[in-house]
């Protein structure tokens, strides 16, 4: 995995020893022996990782983390804090202060190897999802406002679903939520699992318990649908960091050692969930981005940048399943003396509650879209000529019928439409060409007009 680390030590010795590892890793190092060069460091090549050791005071090293994680330019590099010293409170500290995971010396290689992985893997999705968020805001999409924060979805889940008292306590407490209990069978089992969990924590402390199970539930969760996008914080036993190098690497995005401090748990456990929600989030956002970039604001219908793709699909499948389909093009009649007369803003209030009228009296599985200012697309799969006739003309009655309504201060408003069918052609031995299609369903909707509007024209090609 691509990876530059830099590293941040104020002992030489240390820093030629680490660097010596993390180059054996083909990770990409820079070397720095104070935060002052540090800063200057990062600024010119940012890293995606810092291992940092900077002594005492250990002041020195906290204001360092929060600094980083202030500025929108370092927040997402990982940290991992060296040499910290066991003491539960040094540790809280550091990780409060913004230490992704803190490290005693002598430090596990093995362990430190895995949590370097885990980090960057966390990274990339990161920088990822926001280069994903940065497309959608190029194309000029609105960001969303902050969603409000609804309680999180946690569940811990222990052997024989019994859990540890202690643990279920630090965990309802520190996260001042309900946790749910699971044993880790019942959890598996269809849908014991949805909505999808945001933290999921396996407690896998008894060191009597054999651990291989432990990794199969791991990578699993890891595997599954349901429950790929929750975080994972695993408890491990205590001086287990070959098994907490496994669960690392098995894809538990973090590790704790089961004499941990309730503190440590509960901190661990928040930021798994502040990453979680920034991740659903950032896929949201992106989700919403590419709806809108095939949506038109006013009507809700899909716009031009959808049909063309997806009318060509359907096409394919119609010749494919030798099923007819049908393609119209619908215009609204005299539309611009109603905006002439009534203002544009009743234009819109027409657009808006013909489309409503359109897709309520259509198919799920029609296409409905607006492909010009007072133009729309519908293509009807598995309907021959005949049928479509009877739609269009339900269509044309579903909106001379029953007059618009266009604000307080005006009658409501007859408008009719114009409507020209054409057919695709439903013979392997056909070409079937979308725009051809398209271009004989202009001509009948021509037609239509010609011959006085308000009603539907069929394409000449139709026998
Ligand atoms: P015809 O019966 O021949 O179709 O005549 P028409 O007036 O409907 O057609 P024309 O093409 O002359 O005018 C269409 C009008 O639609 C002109 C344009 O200003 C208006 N228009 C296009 N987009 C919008 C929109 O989003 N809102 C509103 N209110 N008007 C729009
Ligand atoms: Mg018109
Ligand atoms: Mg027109």
């Amino acid at each position: 995995m691509p990876g530059r680390i830099l590293i941040v030590d104020t002992v030489a010795t240390n820093r030629i020893v680490m660097k010596v590892k993390m180059l054996a890793a083909q990770f990409r190092v820079d070397v720095c022996a104070t935060r002052a060069e540090a800063e200057k460091c990062i600024q010119n090549n940012p890293p995606d990782l810092i291992l940092v050791s900077l002594g005492e005071p250990v002041s020195e090293l906290h204001e360092f983390c929060q600094s980083l994680r202030t500025s929108p330019h370092t927040q997402n590099i990982a940290i991992i804090a060296m040499g910290v010293a066991e003491a539960p409170q040094a540790r809280f500290a550091a990780l409060d202060a913004g230490a992704d995971d803190v490290m005693p010396r002598p430090t596990n290689d093995a362990l430190l190897l895995a949590r370097i992985r885990s980090l960057l893997r966390v990274h990339s999705t990161h920088q990822e999802l926001q280069l994903r968020d940065g497309t959608r805001s190029a194309l000029g999409f609105e960001e969303t406002a902050a969603t409000f924060e609804t309680p999180a979805h946690v569940s811990l889940l222990s052997a024989a679903g019994c859990p540890d008292s202690n643990l279920l306590a630090t965990l309802t407490q520190g996260l001042g939520q309900i946790v749910r209990s699971l044993d880790p069978d019942t959890a598996l089992r269809g849908g014991r699992l949805r909505p999808t969990p945001d933290l999921l924590v396996v407690d896998a402390s008894d060191p009597d318990q054999i651990p291989s199970r432990f990794f199969g539930l791991v990578s699993d969760l890891r595997a599954r649908p349901e429950t790929r996008q929750a975080t994972q914080l695993v408890i491990v036993p205590e001086q287990a960091d070959e098994m907490a190098a496994m669960f690392l690497d098995l894809g538990a995005d973090d590790v704790v050692s089961n004499d941990a401090s309730p503190a440590e748990i509960a901190l661990r456990a928040q930021a798994l969930i502040r990453r979680k929600r920034l991740h659903d989030r950032l896929r949201d956002t992106v989700r919403d981005g590419l709806q809108a970039a095939v949506t038109d604001p006013l009507t809700g219908l899909f716009n031009r940048r959808y049909v063309d793709p997806h009318l060509s699909r359907m096409t394919k499948q119609a010749v494919a399943s030798g099923d007819a389909m049908a393609v119209m093009m619908l215009d609204i009649d005299h539309f611009k003396s109603i905006n002439d007369t009534y203002g544009h803003a009743a234009g819109d209030c027409v657009l808006k509650q013909l489309s409503k009228r359109l897709k309520n009296n259509l198919r799920a599985i029609d296409l409905v879209a607006r492909v010009g200012g007072e133009e729309f697309l519908i293509a009807l799969p598995g309907t021959t000529a005949a049928e479509a006739q009877v739609t269009a003309d339900r269509l044309l009655k579903v909106v001379n019928g029953q007059p618009f309504d266009i604000g307080d201060l005006h009658q409501p408003l007859i408008v009719t439409i114009s409507v020209g069918v054409a057919m695709s052609p439903n013979k392997p031995s056909q070409i079937c060409e979308p725009n051809a299609i398209c271009e004989q369903a202009d001509a009948a909707l021509y037609a239509a007009k010609s011959a006085g509007r308000d009603q539907v024209a069929m394409a000449a090609s139709i026998a």
